[in-house]
């Protein structure tokens, strides 16, 4: 095994990237069926495959002790997952923790946002393809857009600052509506950040080299209505920010894994519901956290160091295709997007 060197509060891969943000499955079950995220008749893993909430808890308390400031908890639809809204104040208590943060559908949010924020979540990314209901429905296959946008509106109501919401662009789905998009956001003064369609599992719904719409076609259309100003402001995240002239209190944010890839910069990992740390997106680097959990319950030291020593697994980068093949085979909600 690679010998491992690093300072004990903190997690330094081999290219010496610090790796200080955290992205938590906590469930890979989800009220939708996005097109780009699942298949229609996904299979779920059964319960005793998954990690017990003590067992989350036990994890992100380990990474915050090895320097993790963000944790990110996703999904699948992370507010389908019974008790998470105590997952969230256990976690958010953890000290050292800077930002507990939340990626969700926002079909809960309507009976959740006030809960979560109480519980000391810090921010939340909503995602929203489409304001045509006939077409939200057929992007998320079972979504309500009106719970959604109730949802989004229950979150501001909550007292949720900079929630960002998230927008996969399809192309002939719903490229045509980004300045729409873009004018809910500075209605309600949300960011909004546009994604690229990754090719994370075997989709038969649509063809994903016929969709794939870079981000710069994006800001192109963007363009023709809005002057936009490149920024240089960071979440720690991958999006790349822009503002508007028009309306400089928000930020347009695009996560490009096509066109712009950003893994020179990358301080993050991803722990699976089954317990997996992945280390890239893009690749099937990984390390079974939960085998080390189960096999030494007690033992927080052995997990510090299994966490320690994947971080000598992280590989530089990721490389996906646009041509439609499929590298990676496990979907997004398997991932923790
Ligand atoms: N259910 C929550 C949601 O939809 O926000 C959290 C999990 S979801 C997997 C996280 C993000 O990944 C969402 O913004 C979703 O649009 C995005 N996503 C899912 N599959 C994707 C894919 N194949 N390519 C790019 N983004 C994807
Ligand atoms: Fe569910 Fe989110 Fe995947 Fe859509 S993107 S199917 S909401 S996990």
């Amino acid at each position: 095994m690679a010998k491992v060197s690093t300072p004990d509060n903190e997690l330094v891969d081999t290219f010496n990237r610090k790796i200080t943000y955290l992205r938590m499955s906590v469930t890979d079950r989800c009220d939708f069926r996005c097109v780009y995220c699942m298949a229609e008749d996904m299979q779920f893993l059964p319960r005793q495959s998954i990690l017990s909430l003590e067992e989350l808890l036990q994890i992100a308390q380990r990474f915050v002790a090895l320097g993790v400031q963000k944790i990110r908890l996703t999904g699948g639809e992370p507010l389908v997952r019974n008790g998470i809204v105590e997952l969230c104040s256990q976690i958010s208590a953890l000290p050292g923790l800077k930002e507990l943060c939340m990626s969700s559908n926002g079909s809960q949010l309507n009976r959740l946002a006030k809960p979560l924020h109480d519980a000391g979540l810090s921010r939340l990314n909503i995602s929203l393809d489409s304001l045509n209901s006939q077409r939200f429905r057929e992007l998320t296959r079972t979504g309500d857009l009106t719970r959604v946008i109730t949802g989004i509106d229950a979150a501001l109501a909550a007292g949720f600052r900079h929630t960002k919401l998230n927008c996969v662009v399809l192309k002939g789905r719903n490229d045509d509506e980004v300045v729409d998009l873009v004018r809910f956001a500075i209605d309600r003064q949300l960011d909004i950040s546009f994604i690229e369609e990754m090719p994370l599992g075997i989709v038969t719904e649509h063809q994903r080299s016929e969709s794939y719409c870079s981000s710069d076609e994006v800001r192109a259309r963007l363009s023709e209505v809005f002057t936009l100003l490149e920024s240089a402001e960071s979440t720690q995240g991958p999006s790349r920010y822009w503002r508007l002239a028009e309306a400089p209190e928000i930020r347009i944010g695009f996560i490009s894994p096509h066109s712009h890839n950003f893994c020179g910069s990358c301080n993050r990992v991803r722990l699976t519901v089954e317990g997996r740390l992945l280390l890239c997106l893009g690749n099937e680097h990984s390390s079974d956290l939960k085998q080390v959990l189960r096999s030494y319950p007690a033992d927080a030291e052995r997990l510090d160091n299994a966490i320690r020593e994947a971080m000598n697994l992280k590989p530089y980068s990721h490389h996906f295709e646009t041509n439609g093949d499929v590298q990676i085979l496990r979907f997004m909600n398997m991932t923790g997007g």
